[in-house]
């Protein structure tokens, strides 16, 4: 049994040409499932012989529900979801006014081990396929009753450490007969793996790349994030260069600001020298405390200081608003939450 989130329309019409069906069937198959139809019998224009050899060779994977977590604004909805092989991820839909987007993992657990980040506690268990993935995206869309407009790669995992998978992913979504979300609306995040991101300038997608730097300089970022030992700062800024140059797209860098590790002024100033002339954008994420370790989040005085400095250096700068704090929505505490339990 195959799940057939994992193929593609093509894919599925030579199947149905293998077993004498005819080709645009598959299409029909797709609607359906994309229509929120997630039960080969409910697929009212399709035969019951069909119907049958589709079940003998394929069940449509998309996850259940174990706890669903609405904001008290109502404006994030949190899900730990679990698929067939019981293995839990989380994904969160954030509603704003130009549209609902919603916050894929790409693996179950991560090996990246960032010290701040909940979801690498207990490594990496196993890669999501692209049909797993996109199923994260259709089950919510099902759940919240609205369609889902952006998709952002920061739940659990590291997207580049599963490259083929979410490449897939991100083809697949894109596409205007599946769910037609437009590439500039597709965010990936990464911790920095720098082949990956040059293999990424190759791909001619048109997606935003964000970095996770969280420092200015190699030797803080060292403190935090073992990735660091692999790859310099630099390197990944050349990469960067790079990434922009082959595709045009602005990159942007995100910085979680802890008290008193990386918000003072001389971290600001840092960063704006290393970071001016690149085409970017930089995003400050108020660090969400996790129990696992004693990083503080900046003040807000700090916060404003510090964006206020890169500004100030004309390096255009947001706070991300936060969002789902009272419902964990953060970085993998809810799965981690659930397995304590
Ligand atoms: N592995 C990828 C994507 C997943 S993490 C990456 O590293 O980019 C998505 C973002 O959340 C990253 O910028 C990550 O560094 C950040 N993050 C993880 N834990 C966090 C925390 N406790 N507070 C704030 N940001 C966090």
């Amino acid at each position: 049994m195959k799940n057939i989130l994992d193929l593609d329309t093509e894919k599925l019409k030579l199947w149905m040409q293998q077993n004498g069906e005819k080709g645009f069937r598959a299409k029909q198959v797709f609607q359906w499932i994309y229509k929120g139809i997630f039960d080969f019998r409910s697929m009212k224009n399709i035969s019951t012989n069909t119907l049958e050899k589709l079940e003998k060779d394929f069940y449509i994977g998309v996850p259940k529900v174990v706890t669903k977590l609405v904001s008290k604004e109502e404006d994030t909805v949190k899900f730990l979801f679990a698929y067939a092989d019981g293995n839990l991820i989380e994904s969160v839909v954030m509603k704003y006014k130009h549209g609902n987007s919603i916050c894929v993992s790409t693996q179950v657990g991560c090996r990246m081990g960032c010290k701040f980040c909940a979801s690498t506690i207990e490594g990496m268990v196993r890669n999501l396929s692209s049909g797993e993935i996109l199923a994260q995206i259709l089950k919510a869309q099902e759940e919240i009753g609205e369609r889902i407009s952006n998709v952002v790669l920061m739940g659990s995992g590291e997207p580049l450490d599963n490259y083929e998978n979410v490449i897939k992913f991100i083809r697949e979504i894109s596409k205007s007969e599946g769910l037609n979300i437009g590439q500039r609306h597709i965010t990936l995040s990464t911790c920095g793996i720098v082949p990956k991101i040059k293999e990424l300038a190759h791909e001619n997608l048109q997606i935003t790349l964000a970095i996770s730097l969280h420092a200015p300089n190699d030797n803080l970022r060292k403190q935090v994030m073992p990735i660091a030992n692999k790859y310099s700062i630099n390197e990944i800024l050349d990469v960067c260069k790079y990434y922009i140059k082959k595709t045009n797209r602005r990159v942007s860098f995100e910085y979680a600001l802890v008290e008193g590790f990386n918000d003072g002024k001389e971290q600001g100033e840092e960063l704006s020298t290393i970071l001016s002339g690149i085409l970017c954008h930089v995003n400050l994420i108020p660090v969400n405390e996790i129990k696992e370790n004693s990083l503080k989040k900046s003040s807000s005085d700090n916060i404003i200081n510090f964006k206020n400095i890169l500004c100030k250096n004309g390096i255009e700068t947001t706070i991300r608003r936060e969002m789902g704090s009272d419902i964990d929505a953060a970085c993998g505490q809810l799965r981690r939450r659930y397995l304590n339990n």
